[in-house]
């Protein structure tokens, strides 16, 4: 069996030294050794503060203060995070040259904190480290959204527009950013090598990416703690800790 990982190390090393435009596809996993828990674990976080779905929080601006509150809640229970050894395995490959870009299902900003440049990143679920205004787009921190809530009652609006401010995540309901859809298709379209980890690829649109990259004859690693539905499509799966394994590479 360690044989087997170390081989399986060893040919990710291959794939990784020969290819010039990788494609880091991530999912909670990456961020689970910085302190942010995946869905997947029992009483965590995203159970018990679970996120509004997008009619709901459109509903009334009640709903929307509920919904601004628990995404405080969770930053507040996961406190302040780092970037992992995962989002600085995707960092270096960007300073060697050999990075593409990044395309993340990750609401958390830490693939540019590590600095991967977020031209170079694609947050297909959006990001929720701020919020914005979705009639004008306009930014608002969520210290700001928190002294707002503190201080009256309803939702905060816009500062500039009076629209509705919500953080900048895309919710269950939510139409996908067609932006990121887009550069996240042709991201697929033009790499050489994409690594899908630490995801559990059940998520779509998301998981359509590394489908479309086997499809296209890119070779497709998978790491991950778990089997996914795509490993069967895959020319190197690994199932280690993500850490572990893209810091040795
Ligand atoms: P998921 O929770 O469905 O899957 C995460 C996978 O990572 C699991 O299969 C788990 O076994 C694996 N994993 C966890 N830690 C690992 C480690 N150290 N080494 C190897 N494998 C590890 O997450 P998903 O596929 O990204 O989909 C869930 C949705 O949840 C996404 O849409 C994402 O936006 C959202 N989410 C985001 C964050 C974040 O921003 N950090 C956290 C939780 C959920």
């Amino acid at each position: 069996m360690m044989d087997d990982l170390n081989g399986k190390r060893a040919a990710l090393a291959r794939l990784v030294g020969q290819a010039n435009r990788i494609v880091v596809f991530s999912g909670a996993g990456i961020s689970t050794e910085c302190g942010i828990p995946d869905f997947r674990s029992p009483g965590g976080v995203w159970s018990r503060f679970k996120p509004l779905d997008f009619k709901t929080f459109m509903s009334s601006p009640e709903a929307r203060r509920e919904g601004l509150s628990r995404f405080l809640k969770i930053r507040d229970e996961i406190g302040p995070v780092e970037p992992g050894r995962g989002h600085a395995a995707a960092a270096r490959w960007h300073r060697a040259g050999k990075l593409a870009g990044v395309i993340t299902q990750n609401i958390d900003g830490l693939h540019q904190r590590a600095g991967v440049p977020a031209s170079r990143t694609v947050e297909l679920h959006g990001n929720g480290t701020y919020a914005h205004c979705l009639e004008c787009g306009r930014r608002h921190e969520l210290d700001w959204i928190a002294e707002q809530l503190e201080a009256h009652s309803g939702a905060p609006a816009c500062v500039e527009c009076a629209g509705i401010v919500k953080t900048a995540t895309i919710s269950f309901g939510q139409s996908m950013p067609a932006d990121a859809m887009h550069r996240a298709g042709e991201m697929t379209g033009n790499c050489d090598l994409f690594l899908a980890v630490g995801s559990s690829l059940v998520v779509e649109p998301a998981a359509s990416f590394p489908a479309l990259a086997a499809q296209l004859g890119v070779p497709l690693v998978i790491i991950n703690g778990e089997p996914t539905p795509a490993d069967r499509l895959a020319e190197l799966v690994i199932h280690d800790d993500i850490g572990d394994v893209l810091e040795a590479v």
